[in-house]
């Protein structure tokens, strides 16, 4: 059975495309990882969610 496409947590609203080379999903995205522990990137992202969800 196919397992449910896990959500991108940077692309808003779409699904993890495995974007970035050698990743198996969002959990070993390199990118997600920069963005998390960026608190300027991090804080932006919060904002997108927020303007997303009016
Ligand atoms: S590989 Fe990373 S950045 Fe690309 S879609 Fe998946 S979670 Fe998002």
């Amino acid at each position: 059975m196919a397992r449910p496409v896990p959500q991108c947590p940077i692309r808003l609203g779409e699904p993890c495309s495995l974007c970035e080379p050698g990743v198996t999903g969002p959990e070993d995205c390199g990118l997600v990882w920069l963005v998390m522990n960026d608190p300027d990137l991090r804080a932006r992202l919060a904002e997108l969610r927020r303007e997303q969800r009016l």
